[in-house]
């Protein structure tokens, strides 16, 4: 492993490399709605390039990339990654660009980018010998989490809010995952889930709060980069909840130029709802519009109103000169009908969102010439479609 330490997102403290830790002893949870300390994972990029040199990744999947992701063997999972970057001709021409691609990550095993994250839960918990696994939820991750303890036999328990659609649930029970359905939203969820794990000393798989799952989730850019063949595209667009995957994301294409892999850095443009857009309003500054609480949205998947990786996609926002942009259930409705129509793709709502944030920044900018690649992040459609 090239793991050096880890250090504070927040405070900046170091911390030596211990695969056991949540997070920042100093910044815990953040006090009173401040952001909490989430660590973030430092590398010895000299010695994993050296190891990349001569490093056999004969694999399809994200373990390609063992030597920047903070374990020392692939883990006992299904195969995660490895997901193809599909060019998108017709959509392309439609907004003016020289090029747009989708990286199609309803691929992955349980049809999300989430699998990227669980490969290294499992990897880790199985290296730990803590064969029980927890979550919190609005139904990819937990879905994704609970396909894998199906595969591997173990006991798994995930915590999802109340307006967790009729399709998700069944799909946890299928997997014959403990479901525990909260009677509030994502955030009542997600503290109810991290009690309990606490309580229990279940290993946990939420990404915002255990500091090594985001290492999966950048994988998703070290492939885009490999598979431009190193040529950056000048957009890479995601949806935005807590902010683990955009944020992912950015570090993954710092590292790969860090790596060589990568001549320049694209800009992030991350999106979220109109009716749940706090790091929208963050990003540019601005108190939070309308009735937040009451306010709802379609894209379930990015329905956090209390963003908890708030500080690492801010961070990655400013180093790529990224911005945030808002699109509305309407305009999202709009795009997943595109996508599908005109590029072949079934996007679920929340993904759809990446092609009504980027037709919105072309509302901002001229986008002429430019190429993107819009990351969709899961396929699965909840009954109303
Ligand atoms: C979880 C999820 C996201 C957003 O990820 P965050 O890490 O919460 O920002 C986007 N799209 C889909 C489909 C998701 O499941
Ligand atoms: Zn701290």
């Amino acid at each position: 492993m090239f793991v050096t330490g880890l250090r504070c997102l927040r405070c900046g403290r170091r911390y030596p490399a211990e695969l056991r830790a949540y997070l920042c002893e100093a910044c815990g949870e953040g006090v009173a709605g401040g952001d909490p300390g989430i660590l973030d994972v430092e590398y010895d990029y000299d010695g994993a390039a050296r190891r990349f040199a001569t490093f056999d990744g004969a694999r399809d999947d994200l373990f390609r990339y063992l030597p920047v992701l903070p374990v020392g063997e692939p883990g006992p999972g299904l195969p995660a990654g490895g997901t193809p970057l599909i060019p998108a001709p017709r959509l392309a021409a439609r907004l003016g660009l020289r090029a747009l691609y989708i990286k199609d990550e309803t691929r992955n095993p349980t049809r999300c980018l989430k699998d990227r994250a669980t490969a290294i839960a499992v990897a880790i918990a199985e290296s730990l010998g803590r064969r029980e696994v927890y979550c919190a939820s609005a139904g990819n991750a937990a879905i994704s989490l609970a396909g894998f303890a199906a595969h591997l036999g173990w006991p798994c328990h995930v915590f999802v809010p109340s307006y967790a659609s009729r399709v998700r649930l069944d799909w946890l029970r299928r997997y014959g995952a403990d479901v525990r359905v909260s009677a509030g939203d994502y955030d009542q969820a997600f503290a109810e889930a991290e009690a309990a794990g606490r309580e229990h000393g279940w290993y946990s798989r939420n990404c915002a709060y255990n500091p090594f799952l985001v290492e999966g989730k950048k994988t998703a850019a070290l492939e885009i980069a490999d598979q431009l063949g190193g040529r950056a595209p000048d957009w890479v667009v995601a949806p935005v909840g807590d902010g683990c995957t955009l944020g992912a994301i950015g570090k993954g294409f710092r590292e790969a130029r860090r790596l060589g892999r990568l001549d320049a850095l694209p800009r992030l443009l991350g999106v979220q709802a109109e009716a749940v857009r706090p790091l929208v309003d963050r990003h540019r500054g601005e108190s939070p519009s309308g009735d937040v609480a009451a306010a709802t949205t379609r894209a379930h998947s990015i329905a956090v109103r209390r963003p908890r990786n708030a500080l690492r996609l801010l961070g990655e926002l400013d180093a790529s000169e990224g911005r945030m942009v808002a699109a509305p259930d309407d305009a999202i409705a709009e795009a997943q009908r595109l996508l599908a129509e005109e590029a072949g793709i079934v996007a679920e709502f929340t993904s759809a969102a990446t092609l009504a944030g980027l037709i919105r920044l072309r509302d901002e900018m001229p986008l002429d010439g430019r190429t993107a690649v819009l990351v969709v992040t899961g396929g699965r459609l909840d009954e109303e479609g």
